[in-house]
Order: C-alpha cells, then sequence, then structure tokens
C-alpha cells in the first residue's frame, strides 16, 4: 500500500480517487456543494461525514482531498488541510490553537507575513510572543517557559539561509509541553523530514516548489489526525481559508514532478554556489550545501541537501546589485521562488523594504544582497549568464 511507497511513487500515485469514468488524470470537481439522496442522508452527513463523503467545498472537495493525501503520504504525516494560500496555512496553524494569555516562542528571521501574524496580530489579541535567534540553542531554552503553547519557525531563513536544528529546538519545545510549528518552504518537501524530526505541524505555501510553475497560490497544513480534524479544522472551514478545488488540480499536477524538479533546482544551485564562491566581485555566497557554510554539517543532516535558494552579496551595494539584476538575460527579476525559471531578488527594496536599516542589518541583509531562487534550467547557462552580469557590474 501506499505507505510502503517511495517518494516518486507516492508523488504520482498516492490519495487518487477515480469516479466511475476511470480517468487517468485526477479529476477536477470544480462544485461548491454536493447533493443528498434524502434528508435523512443530509441530516446523517451532517453529524459525521465518511470518507468519501463531502458537504461543501469551504469544508472539503474530493479534488481537494485527493491534493491533501499526497502531501500527507509525502511528507509522512497522518493528515492535512488544504487552504487558499501559505499565509492561510500559517494564520490557521496559530490561530486555531492559540488563545488570550498564550505564550510563543518564535525565530526571529521569518518571512514578511509570518513576522506580522506574530508581531502585530497575535499579539493584539493578548498572545505574548518571544523572539529569539534560531540559530542559539541557548536563546530557545531560556525563552521557553511552562505556559508556552507554540514554537513557530522557518528551518532555513529567508533570505540569509541559517539552518535551526529542528531536532534540538523540537526537543527543547517538548520539554515544556508546547506545540512546534514549522513553516517549512525554504527546505521544500522533497528535503523536509520535519515530522521525523520532531515538528509537530507542518506548514508549507504551496505557491512555491509544489506548483513551481508560477501559477496558482495555494498552502496546507500538515500534521496529526487529532490537530487537523479537532483544531485546525473547525477554525479553518469556519472562517473561509479554503483551497479551490482547480487549484488542488494545478497542484496535484506540480506534486507529480516535485521530486523530479526539486531535486534538479537543489543540483543547479549546488553547481552555481561551486561556481560563484570566491569571485572578487562577491563578498559572500550564502548557501548551505557550501562546506564553508557555518551550519553546513547540520543542513546535510537534517536535510541532505542545500537547497533550491542561495544568496549572493555584491562588494559595491544597492548600485552594485541592481546593475547585476539588470544585466541578467535568464534570470528574472521577481519575488517569487521554487519555481522552473530561475528567479533574482534583491530583498533590501522589495521583500524587506518594510523593515527599517537596523533591522535589515540585524537580519543580515546588506544593500548588496541579492536573492537567487534556482530553477530546471540548464545549470551550466545559468553560471554563464550569472557570470556575464557579474562583469557587467
Ligand atoms: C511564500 C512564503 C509564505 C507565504 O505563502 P503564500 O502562498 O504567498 O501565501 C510563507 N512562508 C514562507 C517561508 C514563504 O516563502
Amino acid at each position: 500500500m501506499s505507505e510502503d511507497w517511495n517518494t516518486r511513487t507516492k508523488l504520482v500515485h498516492s490519495g487518487i480517487r477515480r469516479s466511475q469514468y476511470g480517468e487517468v488524470a485526477e479529476a477536477i470537481y470544480l462544485t461548491q456543494g454536493f447533493v443528498y439522496d434524502s434528508a435523512e442522508a443530509a441530516e446523517a452527513r451532517f453529524i459525521e461525514a465518511g470518507e468519501d463523503e463531502f458537504i461543501y467545498a469551504r469544508y472539503g472537495n474530493p479534488t481537494v482531498r485527493m491534493f491533501e493525501e499526497r502531501i500527507a503520504a509525502l511528507e509522512g504525516a497522518e493528515d492535512a488541510f488544504a487552504t487558499a494560500s501559505g499565509m492561510a496555512a500559517v494564520n490557521a496553524a496559530l490561530f486555531s490553537m492559540l488563545k488570550a494569555g498564550d505564550h510563543v516562542v518564535s525565530a526571529r528571521a521569518l518571512f514578511g507575513s509570518c513576522l506580522y501574524i506574530l508581531e502585530e496580530v497575535l499579539t493584539r489579541f493578548g498572545v505574548e510572543v518571544t523572539f529569539v535567534d534560531g540559530t542559539d540553542l541557548a536563546a530557545w531554552k531560556a525563552a521557553l517557559r511552562p505556559d508556552t503553547k507554540a514554537v513557530f519557525l522557518e528551518t532555513l531563513s529567508n533570505p540569509t539561509l541559517e539552518v535551526i536544528d529542528l531536532k534540538a529546538v523540537s526537543d527543547l519545545a517538548h520539554g515544556v509541553g508546547a506545540t512546534v510549528i514549522v513553516d517549512n518552504v525554504f527546505a521544500t518537501p522533497v528535503f523536509s523530514r520535519a515530522i521525523e524530526q520532531g515538528a509537530d505541524v507542518v506548514v508549507y505555501s504551496a505557491t512555491k516548489h509544489i506548483d513551481g510553475q508560477g501559477r496558482v497560490l495555494g498552502g496546507v497544513v500538515l500534521g496529526s489526525r487529532q490537530f487537523i480534524r479537532k483544531t485546525a479544522e473547525p477554525y479553518l472551514k469556519h472562517t473561509g481559508g479554503a483551497m479551490s478545488p482547480f487549484t488542488a488540480w494545478v497542484l496535484l499536477k506540480g506534486l507529480e514532478t516535485l521530486d523530479l524538479r526539486v531535486r534538479a533546482q537543489a543540483a543547479g544551485a549546488q553547481a552555481v554556489a561551486e561556481a560563484l564562491e570566491g569571485d572578487p566581485r562577491l563578498s559572500q555566497v550564502i548557501f548551505p550545501g557550501l562546506p564553508g557554510h557555518p551550519q553546513h554539517g547540520l543542513a546535510m543532516a537534517q536535510m541532505g541537501a542545500g537547497g533550491t535558494v542561495l544568496s549572493l552579496d555584491l562588494k559595491g551595494g544597492q548600485a552594485a546589485a541592481f546593475r547585476f539584476l539588470n544585466a541578467l538575460r535568464i534570470v528574472t527579476i521577481s519575488n517569487n521562488l521554487g519555481d522552473a525559471k530561475s528567479i533574482v531578488t534583491h530583498p533590501a527594496t522589495t521583500t524587506h523594504q518594510r523593515l527599517t536599516e537596523d533591522q535589515r542589518a540585524a537580519l543580515g541583509i546588506g544593500p548588496g544582497l541579492v536573492r537567487l531562487s534556482i530553477g530546471i534550467e540548464d545549470p551550466g547557462d545559468l553560471i554563464a549568464d550569472l557570470k556575464q552580469a557579474l562583469d557587467a557590474v
């Protein structure tokens, strides 16, 4: 059965629900509702819906369910709930389990919208949040308290690619009974073993590697059946973060090729990082797959690869960074990541523009820093493009 399958088999076959027509490709059930054979059947389904019984697309839908079962099989989670975006997943994971008076400990280096939820929104509802340097285990230990309900982190930080020791943080968090919630976008679902390493809840923006082709927004919350059905689902089904069936279908097709794409992207990122390391125009090439990265050993033990994103620090600050971006021919300027197309971002003036210069400096985001998300193009072509753009600087 599906538990014995290897990753690439799961990504093609897990979760399939074939209709009476025996279609090969997953069907798109583009329907908001479902009809009942009788009034009694409707009543029974509202009391308890069975495996193949649906009520309303905000609660669940057969195409969405296929996506949830396939990504749960990949992650090794008991269950999953799909959401309209990655942020709907992060929001639901936190808000479904927290209440006023609770305490949360979070890594400080977070995706901007995650930081907004933790810093600006949760605190407005009486949740206390302590931020720590995620790589400092002593800081986690000092911040955790008996009333700490949740711990939140991204195992690989954006855009400086620091690696957090998930197993060590999970052990500390479980010591005080806290739920460990991991946003694992940068590690990718292919290299993630977050549940095995101690995470209780894993969230993804499916907009990134899972779609991987720049088409749709989506997200998913994964965890124990108890957490997904008793905590996340009641919150999500009543607050409206549901994924559309069409999106689920696009993402099911994305999952089929996820392992092939992400492994090609990671190999490309490794080749690019090795080719650019030591370039005199760069003060730094940041990539966990390089032996010189401060947490290289941890990255290899935790993910088995360096990931698909690297950052370059250009000598010459913002002016040099802008000349570099503008000279690229293959790599496109955008702010997505995990896409089949290689993408370059200048965090200081885009994704992290909202922060003050001091806050950016504290996160290691200088004016010369550029983030590269490596796609599935030929790595030799990418290296040539990056080198000619450095020449143009
Ligand atoms: C993109 C991203 C999100 C948000 O996902 P959306 O699908 O854009 O809502 C959250 N966390 C991380 C780490 C991300 O990269």
